[in-house]
């Protein structure tokens, strides 16, 4: 039996003793992550710097923070999310109980990506300890150390049973992935969340992929160009462009280019001084080969700003390519790297083909000062958000589904929509043995009297507690005692 298959075979036999289902236990579960976070800070800080160059306040500001608003949230409302949601009734359930019970699927395996190696990798798993699953966690072998961190030190903290850790790259992957499990949560790009998907389906398990593609930013010429490229600016670098929502590219006017252009190069300057290289909150690519990807799109294109590179240090700086096509290699794949092209459109009917034309993106972000122009393009795209005048803050509220639409991903998370991606909504209706001469309406024969009288008692559809409960019962007693007297008596 492989490691994985052994791994997988404890969380499955801990789940099915029902280990992870009890509310406390989830609590407990959840503060023992938040003591991970805050007893381990030094350690998940040098990982993350040692992979990606990020500062110290980088990390705890984009993987940390996130992380801690996302288990107090959870561990806050466990209860209310846990508990079963009544739901509408018709007039022939109104005396029983109809409600939806959330309840765990079991085992779920968690494969995350390197960007943001910790935010990634664990936010799904709140949710999956939270809805009272057992978790395969698998980080990226790409940001080595943070993986080597999570698997040395998680189990410390948590039910290592429950919520096993492995590590490994595409082989021991494969492996996890030929084994059963009752949902798959994939971050990662398109290719890979295919070959997820395929495994999953041999054994029908359902997947959340949360992949990413390309973003656009369309920059309307009726806005604040320098407020609309510092914003873009600070979403496309930070993380040294590796981030799944980071705008791919820049759509405007051809008439207000080279504004755009100064503005950009001076949030750069801004932001990172005249030296990036060395100033601390610009960080690395992640690896040679990403470094070498990143250049090649690079080729051939025209450098407004930046354009340096260092292979040793796998340094791009922030760089800004201009007078950009549709067909040019920078804009067939995700450039996942500090390379921002801009791509001169006649206006926002030619940006909307564009963007229609390609496929969907995991966010489209438009700048402009019309409320109308706005509208449309939310109203003639799709993406798996739309966020206007700002980039990447809508991350930061859980109670917003993220996730993306077509290639950009399925399925959504955060706060409560990571509950219930990981729990099966259960439909119960819990029916008392009496009442039964109401029945007589659904049972042989089906005369068109009988027939009529559900189709005026299925339409009036009642709010559940709308209605006293004895206003209720009176009504049911009125159509028992109606239909024994019409239906029953004659035979
Ligand atoms: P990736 O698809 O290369 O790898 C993701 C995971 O899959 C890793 O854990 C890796 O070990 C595993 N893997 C790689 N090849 C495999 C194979 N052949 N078979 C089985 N498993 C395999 O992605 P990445 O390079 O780690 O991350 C970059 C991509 O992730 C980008 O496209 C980015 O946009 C996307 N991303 C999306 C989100 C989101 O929330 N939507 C967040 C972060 C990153």
């Amino acid at each position: 039996m492989s490691r994985e298959e052994q791994v997988v075979q404890r969380a499955r036999t801990s789940f099915r003793a029902g280990r992870s289902r009890p509310l406390q236990h989830r609590r407990q579960q959840l503060k023992s992550l938040l003591s991970f976070l805050s007893e381990r800070r030094r350690d998940i800080i040098d990982s993350s710097r040692r992979d990606l160059g990020k500062s110290d306040n980088g990390t705890e500001l984009f993987e940390m923070l996130v992380l801690e608003v996302e288990i107090k949230l959870a561990i806050e409302k466990l209860a209310e999310w846990a508990a079963p949601r009544p739901v509408e009734k018709n007039l022939l359930t109104i005396s029983d109980q109809v409600y939806v019970q959330p309840e765990p699927l079991g085992v779920v395996l968690i494969i995350g990506a390197w960007n943001y190696p910790w935010a990634v990798t664990l936010l799904p798993l709140v949710g999956a300890i939270a809805a009272g699953n057992a978790a395969v966690v698998k980080p990226s072998e790409v940001s080595s150390h943070s993986a080597r961190v999570m698997e040395e030190l998680l189990p410390l903290y948590l039910d290592k049973d429950l919520y096993p850790v492995v590590t490994g790259g595409m082989s021991e992957t494969q492996e996890l992935l030929k084994q059963r499990f009752d949902h798959i949560f994939f971050t990662g790009g398109s290719a890979v969340g295919k070959v997820v998907m395929k495994a999953a389906a041999r054994h029908l398990t359902p997947v959340t992929l949360e992949l990413g593609g390309k973003s656009p930013a369309y920059i309307d010429k009726n806005c604040d160009i320098a407020v609309a490229c510092r914003r873009i600016t600070w979403g496309k670098f930070v993380n040294c462009g590796q981030t799944c929502i980071a705008p791919d590219y820049i759509l405007c006017e051809a008439s207000i280019q080279d504004r755009v252009l100064e503005e950009l190069k001076r949030s750069i300057k801004d932001f990172y001084t005249d030296d990036p290289k060395t100033f601390q909150d610009y960080g690395r690519i992640v690896n040679q080969r990403h470094f070498k990807r990143v250049l090649a799109l690079m080729e051939g294109g025209t450098v407004a700003v930046g354009g340096d590179a260092d292979e040793s240090q796998c340094y791009i700086a922030p760089t800004v390519l201009k007078d950009v096509t549709g067909d040019s290699d920078v804009m067939k794949e995700e450039i996942f790297g500090p390379v921002l092209p801009v791509v001169s459109v006649s206006g926002v009917d030619e940006a909307i083909d564009f963007i229609n034309e390609r496929e969907k993106p995991l966010v489209i972000y438009v700048f402009s000062s019309d409320g109308k122009l706005i509208g449309r393009v939310k109203a003639e795209t799709s993406s798996g958000s739309l966020l206007a005048n700002d980039c990447l803050v809508h991350f930061t509220i859980p109670a917003l589904p993220f996730g993306g639409v077509g290639n950009s991903g399925m399925g959504c998370y955060r706060g409560r929509h990571t509950f219930d991606r990981l729990s099966h909504l259960r439909s119960c209706l819990i029916k008392q043995l009496n009442l039964e001469a109401v029945n007589s309406l659904r049972y042989p024969p089906h005369t068109a009297g009988k027939l009529g009288w559900t189709r005026r008692l299925l339409l009036l559809q009642v709010k559940q507690g709308r209605l006293r409960r004895a206003a209720l019962l009176a009504m049911m007693l009125s159509v028992a005692a109606f239909v024994v007297q019409r239906f029953l008596r004659r035979g």
